[in-house]
């Protein structure tokens, strides 16, 4: 390399764990029973990178991938095209016309213009019904069969709104897509998202979409004990200072000290997702020490309680806890916004 410039090295990262993630997709896949699991990977595999996961679950077996739109099936198109199917789930509008016909990915068809834009086309898609979610899909008393007279439809699918929860409205949607099935020629069909999966086997299908626990996300009880975190946030500290009692700390003096302790301050802020929802209540770690965050989050910099591990000095790392389900409650984030939330600024290191 003619690249004579120091390297620069991070000030903090996120640890990706290649093998919980691998581990985590079989394990849903294993759940989903007769059905296969696919993979959503939109919004660059929720924070983590498409490219680096798809790859990964390419590796694993996984084959059929669910992106959001049209640039994110072009970026991942050499690593899929030949292995794997990919959905482009916000469906075609015209303005996607002239890539998606060149693009091996597959439309989601989500309105009756979507149908008529594709169906002349020749070329494979997949149909999104709404069964209740009134987000995308085609309502189900607009359905007819001769709609789709001489398309090659893949997968028919819907999408559960409350598959986390244990409401009626599983049932219901459930209901509604075996209608919407009754009218609609697919060769696949597929209606479970992660929470989905949980839900037993009337919710499986051919192909089942796990998205946020593949990731490490557990939303209902029945996946805490076969998925495990993959995205472990880490910062370097940056100073280390003793506060006496009465000093004030950070913007707004959201922290006093009550005691005479050591703290802290490390290289990551909200301006790498972790918002001021963990202003006071955030953890970080240190060989099984816990050091709390202490005052209000900047943008840049957080500051952490080093009593349980005085010994920490500049220079020395520290793990932040980013089990999806305890940082939502030290937060008040979804997991979701969490997990897709990590910021560019920090470094992403697979291992
Ligand atoms: C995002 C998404 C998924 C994945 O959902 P998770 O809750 O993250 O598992 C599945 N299907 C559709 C249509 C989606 O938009």
């Amino acid at each position: 390399m003619s690249d004579t410039k120091p390297h620069i090295p991070s000030t903090a990262r996120v640890k990706l764990d290649s093998g919980a993630l691998v581990a985590n997709w079989r394990a849903l896949d294993r759940m989903s029973g007769a059905a296969k699991a696919g993979a959503a990977v939109k919004a660059n595999a929720y924070g983590l990178g498409a490219r680096d996961v798809v790859r990964r679950l390419v590796t694993a077996g996984c084959t059929d991938f669910f992106v959001a739109n049209w640039q994110e099936a072009q970026e991942i198109e050499d690593l899929t095209t030949g292995k794997a199917g990919v959905s482009v789930l916000n469906g075609v509008r015209a303005a996607d016309l002239a890539f998606a016909l060149q693009s091996p990915a597959k439309p989601v068809l989500n309105s009756l213009e979507q149908v008529q834009r594709w169906k002349s086309t020749g070329k494979p898609c997949d149909v999104m019904i709404n069964s209740g979610m009134n987000r995308l899909g085609i309502n189900v008393e607009d359905l007819e069969a001769n709609l789709f007279a001489g398309m090659g439809i893949d997968m028919v699918m819907s999408h559960l709104a409350s598959a986390d929860e244990d409401g009626p409205q599983n049932e219901e949607q459930l209901s509604q897509f075996r209608a919407a099935l009754q009218i609609v020629p697919g060769k696949r069909t597929s209606l479970a998202n992660s929470a989905g999966i949980a839900l037993g086997s009337d919710y499986h299908f051919d192909v089942t979409r796990p998205g946020l626990s593949l990731y490490g996300g557990v939303q209902r009880p029945a996946l805490d004990d076969i998925v495990s975190q993959v995205a472990f946030p880490q910062a370097e500290i940056l100073q280390v200072r003793s506060l006496l009692p009465g000093d004030r700390l950070g913007y707004n003096a959201q922290y006093i000290a009550d005691e005479p302790h050591k703290i802290g301050i490390l290289a990551m802020g909200y301006a790498d997702g972790y918002l001021r929802g963990f202003s006071n209540s955030g953890m970080f770690m240190h060989d099984g020490m816990l050091l709390p965050v202490l005052g209000r989050v900047s943008m840049d910099l957080i500051a952490i309680d080093l009593a349980a591990a005085p010994y920490l000095a500049e220079g020395d790392w520290v793990e932040c806890e980013y089990d999806l389900e305890v940082a939502s409650s030290q937060s008040g984030l979804s997991q979701y916004e969490l997990i897709t939330g990590l910021g560019n600024r920090l470094a992403r290191e697979w291992t």
